[in-house]
Parts: C-alpha cells; structure tokens; sequence
C-alpha cells in the first residue's frame, strides 16, 4: 500500500497549507478530511436535515455528490455540482461540521471514503483523527499545534485571503469552543496518536515547517 504522512491538530495550526505544500513537493495526493466534514454539514443544511438527525446525517455522508478539482496550488470543491469553495470555508459551516463530526454514524460513513484517497506514490493525510483512526498505519504521524491566539490570527488572514471576514476576538473564541468540543466528544477525540511527533508552530513560518516535515519523512 502507498505511504502515508498525517497532520493532525486543531484548526488554524496551519495543517491545511503545510499539507498543500508538502503534497504538491511530492508528487502525493493530498485529503483534505476536515472538507469532508464541512460538506455534509452543507449539503445537510441544503437538504433540510435536522441537525440531531444522525441516521438521516449519515445518509447525507455515505452519499455525499463530491468532487475535489486540483487546479494547480488549489483545489475546487464540487458538490452536486456547484461550485462550494468558499462557502465550505465560513466559520458558520465550520462550526455546524464540528457538530455532525460528533456523531459516530457520520464519522464511519466517511471512513473508507477517506481511505480510498491513498494512492501511490504516497497520501498527505490532513484532519483530526487521521493518525489515530483512519490509518493507524501511516508511516509518519505528526500532530501540529499552535497557540489559541496565533491560531486566530492564522485563520484571519485565512478568511480575508478567502474574501470573507470575522473579527479576531470571536474567531478566538470560536476556536476555543470548537477545540473543546473536538477534544471531549467520544468518538476520535482530537488527541495525537501515541506514536505521533508533536509539533509547536507558534513561532515557526511555513518554510521552517515544511522543511522540518520533509527531513523527518527522508528519515
Ligand atoms: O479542519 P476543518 O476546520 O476543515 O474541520 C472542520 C471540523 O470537522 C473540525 O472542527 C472537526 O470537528 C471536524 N473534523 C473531524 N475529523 C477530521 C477533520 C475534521 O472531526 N478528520
């Protein structure tokens, strides 16, 4: 089977870009499992499913219309057709995917969907669980983290880039109640893997952190 790396972490640790980075000096193909996510929270909330609703959430999941378009750095997220890539990004659909990505009928309707992404050459696998849940058996799991108020700053800049805005102060707290709730829910807790490396990024650039990844993937 292909290699695979896993960076999990909390949101706004940089995950997402550093994975882009990683997979794109590669060659690999890249899951961006947190998307995933978010798209069953929209196409949920298009189809007017309740929110406490989890067999009718984990339809929405197994049958997920999807496409993931890479179009040089980026990728175009399609669902049933429409283009989705910045509405998948708001803090809104974010907030409502941490809540369907409590629910354990969700999460294992989405598990071998995110398994099929691993192909030769090797997987850049992006999410909360990838090292502990969805391959246990990846050959390097790094756990990446940064400070809460970094992590806001991070996601800022992010959203604006996105041509979407939030203040700092309730990204903050967001955040900080996004984190709660990943870490305490019963099913893949946001927790590293026991053989995962961690990594603090508050005070590294994305340079420094793709460096650092890669040297420990030659290793
Ligand atoms: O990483 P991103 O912000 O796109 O993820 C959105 C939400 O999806 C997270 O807050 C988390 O609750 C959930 N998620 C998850 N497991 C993953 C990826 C994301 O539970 N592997």
């Amino acid at each position: 089977t292909a290699a695979v790396l896993t960076l999990d972490g909390p949101g706004g640790a940089g995950k997402g870009t550093i994975s882009r980075l990683i997979a794109a000096r590669l060659g690999w193909h890249l899951l961006d499992s947190g998307a995933l996510y978010r798209l069953t929270a929209l196409a949920a909330q298009r189809h007017g499913v309740a929110l406490d609703d989890e067999p009718a959430l984990a339809r929405q999941a197994a049958g997920l219309d999807v496409v993931f378009l890479a179009e040089g750095e980026s990728t175009r997220v399609l669902l049933e057709g429409d283009d989705v890539t910045r509405e998948i990004r708001t803090e809104q659909v974010g907030d409502t995917a941490s809540q369907v990505a409590s629910l354990p009928a969700v999460r294992q309707a989405l598990l071998q969907r995110q398994r099929d992404f691993r192909r030769s050459p090797g997987l850049v696998a992006d999410g909360r669980d990838m090292g502990t849940v969805v391959f246990p058996d990846a050959e390097l799991k790094v756990f990446l983290t940064a400070s809460p108020e970094e992590r806001a700053r991070r996601r800022h800049l992010q959203l604006q880039e996105a041509g979407l805005d939030a203040s700092l102060s309730s990204l903050l707290k967001e955040i900080q109640a996004r984190d709660a709730r990943d870490m305490q829910r019963s099913v893949a807790p946001l927790v590293p893997a026991h053989d995962a490396i961690e990594l603090d990024t508050t005070s590294l650039n994305i340079p420094e952190v793709v460096e650092r990844l890669t040297e420990w993937l030659a290793e």
